[in-house]
């Protein structure tokens, strides 16, 4: 089974793309995270990932597709690819063939998205993610960590992130319904629910 879990920075994929993965026990993968947590490719990257540029496709596609071929093979929950038509176009080679495709669009208010980012804040031990607005929220994490916010979460950076996804993203998404990929679009509250209604739909429609 394979989710393509797409929407903007702060729409919560994260978040979701962990609960989803528990829920269809298949593994969740954010790109940026991959990304994050490869010694080898920090040095090449970082300059990218905390400025919220893209990774050019010549360094970010083989090493994703890689990730994906061997880590993965049984199919995942991919959160960050893809980013670009172009890339919308690579992942229909790399999932040709696997049954049961799904693209889950989170849709959210941009204003909301603003304040999600500004307040967003990740423990630089175990990577879990809280926001300042959450009542009571501390620094200090329960794993014994600091929460720290994001380079690129800083707000220049976060509404270039979020206008990148305007232009370069959306297209990617046409490409993929284009292509015939069961396309589901969740909006704030219930998430878990709307999916999972729309999941078992679009599975029985087959
Ligand atoms: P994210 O955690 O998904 O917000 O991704 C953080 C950063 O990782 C992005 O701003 C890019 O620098 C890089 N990145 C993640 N996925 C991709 C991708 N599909 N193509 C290029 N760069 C990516």
């Amino acid at each position: 089974m394979t989710i393509i879990l797409m929407g903007p920075p702060g729409a919560g994929k994260g978040t979701h793309g962990s609960e989803l993965s528990k829920m269809f026990k298949i593994p969740h993968v954010s790109t940026g995270d991959l990304f994050r947590n490869s010694e080898r490719m920090k040095e090449v990257v970082g300059q990218y990932v905390n400025a919220g540029l893209l990774v050019p496709d010549e360094v970010a596609d083989p090493f994703i597709h890689g990730e994906l071929k061997q880590r993965f093979p049984e199919g995942y929950i991919l959160d960050g690819y893809p980013r670009t038509a172009k890339q919308a176009e690579e992942l229909l080679r790399w999932i040709a063939g696997h049954e049961d495709v799904l693209l889950i669009e989170l849709v959210v208010e941009p204003a909301i998205l603003r304040e999600r980012l500004e307040g967003r804040r990740v423990c630089s031990t175990c990577r879990s993610v809280t926001n300042t607005a959450i009542p009571g929220y501390s620094d200090g994490c329960a794993c014994g960590g600091t929460f720290k916010k994001r380079p690129d979460d800083d707000m220049t950076i976060a509404q270039a992130r979020l206008l990148q996804y305007e232009v370069d993203t959306i297209p990617a998404i046409s490409v993929l319904v284009k292509a015939g990929i069961h396309h589901i679009k969740v909006h704030p509250g219930d998430v878990l629910g709307q999916i999972s209604t729309a999941f078992g739909h679009s599975l029985s429609r087959g």
